[in-house]
């Protein structure tokens, strides 16, 4: 080969007659069609679950190469059998390629080089000039340790940091704590209304109710006495008990029970901190349910906990991921529940942001930052750290990132964090997730004998739930909108959103004049906040990263930076326990190395 010509190869493809991508001239990066197969050759069989393999493989070369997504120059995408009204590559393609748009040839074809390939790509990719090492001024302060983010994961770190003897520094972005617990008030200033995280149990949670204990938070038991309500694909409202299964015909009720416990006993096999299965993983979860036979409900039903509890379509997510997700949180049936150990048990009357806020209160003074952006870090020759944070420096020993993946994005690492790191990283991604609470003047769901949880197959809100303060006069119905449903909510002005959600709940509660209830809708869109990386409740995953990359790959520590935040958590990943969790696994990581084993807690 010219030595204008160099090889990328990552799966030690020498024995081929071809490289799977090179670069010319030190600028380009040509990369051969890559097909939707998994790192040791599987391919799944369906079309969709390909297209995201295809894209993990493309981004693969384009990291290693140390090239970008905005760096695609042309794309040639080649399909089989093309249907131009079942455009399924679209999709994962916009949201692979974010807001760039490279020049794109969509090739349809009979058939690709392999039989069972439905999908090729290769691209052409411009290479970026190699990064030169910021110039960062001599650091005006100076901590053992630096952690950058002050929610329940950076406040956590930083407090046991500070108990094992080191000294710390919070930089925080928002000029408030608590991330994404984030507790506002009431229409009438009376009562508080959680536009994060709202729920927590006092069992399988033992870090965050701890937390809840020792700022003595008063806790609200979830109401599950009375009724549930589900709405299906055409939109007929069905009630049945809390826990039951709904009440479909004889067949369904079947199938919806059989669906629901395999993959109750599918993820309790998996391992909670580094599952490992590469045919779970090569697919979508919804080519897992069909393949395992769901029907139209049972599809239905799984598409409301996506949308429910990650905001994404069955189609988008990795099958090994939700599944590990499940497991996290002690599996589907006890994340799903409202009940004693379940994930939506209880809730806090002042709001959860009173954890975060107690957390901060214990902080010596001068620890915490706020409205201090943390924009690059540097790893200097030595190992020590120097960050660059709203227009000081500090340098540190260590350095605890809390950041969710996708908000890493806004941070200058220098030298670049690992291909392997960037690729895991680069890879997760939000779904569509709002929670409006609606409040009323008084609870006419319960009133006429249901608890208020709903769920529904066509939305908007795919999940309701009652978040009523009853010590507070406080009537409160808590809207879920997520993925496609939740998409089109968030499409229409605020009136006509206040609108559609008000009569899906007068239908599903049988109530003509919910408008004469209504007081006010509060919403919050952390799709458009930058600080929480676009996004929540958690970041998820496509196939094929879980497995190729490994469960340990996101929190591995990069020289002396770790990485924390609630998506780096084996147990209760996503939610408040798993942020809280993540902080004291870095800090006892980051103290180790500096000072011996961490044995202080909360
Ligand atoms: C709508 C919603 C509903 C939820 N429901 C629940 C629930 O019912 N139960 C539950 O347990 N969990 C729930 N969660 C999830 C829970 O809120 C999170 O898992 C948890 O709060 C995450 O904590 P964290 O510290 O890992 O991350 P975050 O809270 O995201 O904290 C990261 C911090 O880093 C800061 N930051 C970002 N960029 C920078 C930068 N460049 N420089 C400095 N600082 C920066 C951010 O401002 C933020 O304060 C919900 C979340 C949302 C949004």
């Amino acid at each position: 080969m010219s030595k204008t010509v160099k090889t990328v190869d990552l799966s030690h493809t020498a024995g081929l007659y071809y490289g799977p991508a090179t670069i010319s001239s030190g600028k380009v990066l040509h990369i051969a069609g890559q097909p939707g197969n998994t790192k040791d050759g599987h391919v799944p069989k369906d079309y969709e679950s390909q297209i995201h393999l295809c894209l993990f493989n493309l981004r693969k070369l384009i990291i290693a190469a140390g090239a970008d997504i905005k760096d695609i120059a042309k794309l040639n995408v080649y399909i089989v059998d093309y249907d131009v009204n079942n455009r399924k590559h679209a999709r994962p393609l916009q949201r692979f390629f974010g807001k760039h748009r490279p020049a794109q040839t969509l090739v349809p074809v009979p058939k690709l080089a392999v039989p069972e390939w439905l999908i090729e790509i290769d691209a052409i990719v411009a290479l970026p000039e190699p990064s030169l090492p910021p110039v960062l001024p001599a650091a005006s302060e100076n901590a053992d340790v630096i952690v950058i983010g002050a929610g329940l994961a950076g406040l956590t770190a930083a407090l046991d940091v500070i108990q094992s003897g080191l000294s710390c520094i919070i930089l925080e972005a928002r000029d408030r704590v608590g991330g994404k617990t984030w507790s506002q008030q009431t229409y009438d200033g009376k009562g508080h209304i959680d536009v994060g995280a709202g729920w927590l149990n006092d069992t399988n949670q033992s870090r965050v109710w701890a937390i809840a204990k020792r700022y003595g938070a008063e806790v609200i038991v979830q109401n599950t006495q009375g009724k549930a309500v589900l709405e299906n694909w055409e939109g007929n409202v069905f009630s049945f008990e809390y826990g039951e299964v709904p009440n479909f015909d004889e067949e369904t009720r079947k199938n919806v029970t059989e669906i629901r416990d395999m993959c109750e006993a599918e993820c309790q096999q998996l391992d909670t901190w580094r599952p490992r299965n590469t045919e779970l993983d090569a697919m979508t979860f919804e080519a897992f349910l069909r393949s395992r036979g769901a029907s139209k409900a049972a599809m239905g039903t799984a598409t409301v906990w996506t949308r429910a509890m990650l905001g994404v379509e069955p189609c988008d997510i990795s099958a090994l991921y939700f599944l590990n997700y499940c497991k996290s949180g002690g599996g589907l049936l006890i994340m799903r529940s409202d009940r004693k150990d379940g994930g939506q048990y209880l809730r806090v009357r002042g709001g959860t942001q009173t954890l975060s806020k107690g957390l901060a209160s214990s902080l010596p003074e001068g620890v915490l930052r706020l409205e201090t952006p943390v924009q690059s870090i540097v790893q200097e020759q030595g190992g020590s750290l120097k960050v660059q944070a709203g227009g000081a420096v500090y340098s540190a020993t260590k350095v605890i990132t809390t950041l969710p993946g996708p908000a890493l994005k806004n941070i200058s690492f220098y030298p670049p964090l690992p291909p392997a790191k960037r690729a895991w990283t680069e890879s997760l991604y939000y779904g569509y997730y709002t929670k409006a609470m609606m409040e009323f003047k008084t609870p006419f769901w319960v009133e006429r004998g249901f608890c208020g949880l709903a769920n529904s197959f066509i939305g908007p809100a795919g999940v309701i739930r009652d978040s009523c303060i009853p010590q507070d006069n406080k009537y409160v119905l808590t809207c879920f909108m997520g993925g496609e449903p939740g998409r089109a909510w968030a499409a229409l002005s605020t009136p006509e959103r206040e609108k559609t959600l008000l009569e899906q709940i007068g239908k599903l509660y049988g109530v003509s004049n919910v408008e004469d209830q209504f007081l006010k809708m509060t919403a919050y869109e952390w799709v458009h906040d930058e600080y929480a990386g676009l996004g929540c409740p958690c970041t998820t995953l496509p196939p094929g990263v879980l497995d190729t990359l490994g469960g340990d790959g996101l929190r591995a520590p990069v020289g002396n930076l770790h990485f924390a935040g609630t998506e780096t958590a084996g147990e209760w990943k996503g939610y408040m326990e798993g942020a809280v969790r993540s902080g004291s696994r870095a800090a006892a990581e980051a103290v180790k190395d500096l000072n011996g084993p961490i044995t202080a807690r909360l």
